[in-house]
């Protein structure tokens, strides 16, 4: 067997690619038995299916593509590049793990005559639709109540049904979870195979800098579905021998919702009463995958960095002033980044890639 899905906490087996989470109510994890061999890429493939062969339980004639991936890296200034994650089909990052995740569940759920759920705060939510609209599969989409208005109407506008949830996070992947008749939950934070799917960034990041990594990678870091996948990309590579080592990962947080940076800190966290950042994709106060981001980011050497509402709104504009119109989300990363040159924890000369996660066009702030 090429994988294995199976629990981190008591090692079973998953029973089936549609099971999220083991009996023992810990989430599944992914395995790889096999090795990342450049000569298996498709190159004239210029989408994340380059790598096909990397995700062995997809079937070809059930790929479920919309040209997700292989997006631009490109040099922004001295050593910093940017990977435009938000060019992706959808407008953010999150369609890697979408096609992976559809790709490989939707003849199953066809099958057993259901329908996907799904809980997001709405890019996910929005790529979950995409994805299942591409595969003619019904999907039933769980979002906040507050949910930000461009994100809810994409999602509405793929054609899937749309669930309006009050209170927390938490609440609304309750909420999705909740058995029905028929309903499989797939949510991204719990599903192995759409974390799995975000392996491709690690890939492609290595491919374009010449099979080289660079020194230090920033990505904002919400429920860590971003940071797992990207993590473990780069360590296949070097299981692989590709690359020597996994690059420095910055994890970044705003300072309402770091529950990641405190525990990697060793300090305590209390989230706000009510969030109101501008970055109104990192939601996650109380992350199901929280401790498994703390073991791989330590195991991976990487760091945790959080800015503050004013570094986030600077540098959301300052991108936006040299062309490049991502949520506040992602100029989070930029943030850190700009955050470490002037404590003179990061060099600009070191060469440094920075994630854009989001398209700006799903912002709800009004330029003043
Ligand atoms: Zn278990």
């Amino acid at each position: 067997m090429k994988y294995k899905i199976k629990c981190p906490k008591c090692g079973r087996a998953s029973p089936s690619i549609l099971a999220f989470k083991c009996s023992c109510g810990s989430p599944f994890e992914t395995h790889l038995h096999f090795r990342f061999e450049k000569k298996k890429i498709r190159k004239r493939n210029h989408s994340l299916w380059r790598y096909a062969n990397c995700f062995p339980y997809v079937r070809e004639k059930e790929l479920m593509s919309l040209g997700e991936g292989w997006t631009p890296l490109i040099k922004f200034s001295d050593g910093l590049y940017f990977k435009l994650d938000q060019l992706n089909p959808t407008g953010s990052f999150k369609d890697r793990g979408s096609t992976v995740l559809i790709s490989a569940l939707h003849k199953a759920v066809k099958k057993a005559g259901g329908y996907v759920s799904e809980d997001s705060s709405g890019n996910a939510g929005a790529s979950i639709a995409a994805y299942a609209a591409r595969a003619g599969l019904n999907a039933k989409v769980y979002v906040p109540k507050n949910v930000s208005g461009p994100k809810f109407n994409q999602i509405k506008f793929y054609g899937v049904e749309v669930v309006k949830v009050s209170g927390g996070r938490n609440k609304v992947a309750e909420e999705a979870q909740k058995p029905e008749k028929r309903k499989f939950y797939v949510g991204h934070i719990l599903h192995p195979l759409f974390r799995d799917g975000i392996r491709s960034l690690a890939y492609e990041i290595t491919e374009q800098l010449g099979w080289h990594v660079p020194e230090h990678i920033y990505l904002p870091v919400s429920a860590g579905t971003l940071l797992l996948g990207v993590i473990n990309g780069f360590e296949h590579l070097v299981e692989s021998n590709v690359i020597e080592a996994v690059p420095k990962i910055v994890a970044c947080q705003t300072r309402q919702v770091s529950p990641l940076y405190h525990r990697f800190k060793n300090l305590s966290y209390t989230p706000p009463e009510r969030l109101t950042s501008i970055a109104d994709a990192l939601v996650s106060v109380n992350p199901p995958l929280l401790g498994l981001m703390v073991k791989h980011l330590r195991e991976a050497n990487g760091d945790a960095v959080m800015v503050e509402e004013d570094e986030i709104f600077n540098a959301f504009i300052e991108l936006a002033r040299k062309g490049f119109f991502v949520e506040p989300s992602s100029a989070v990363a930029y943030a850190a980044y700009k955050q470490q040159l002037k404590n003179k924890e990061a060099s600009k000369y070191d060469k440094t890639v920075i994630i854009l996660t989001g398209m700006g066009l799903k912002t709800m702030l009004k330029p003043r």
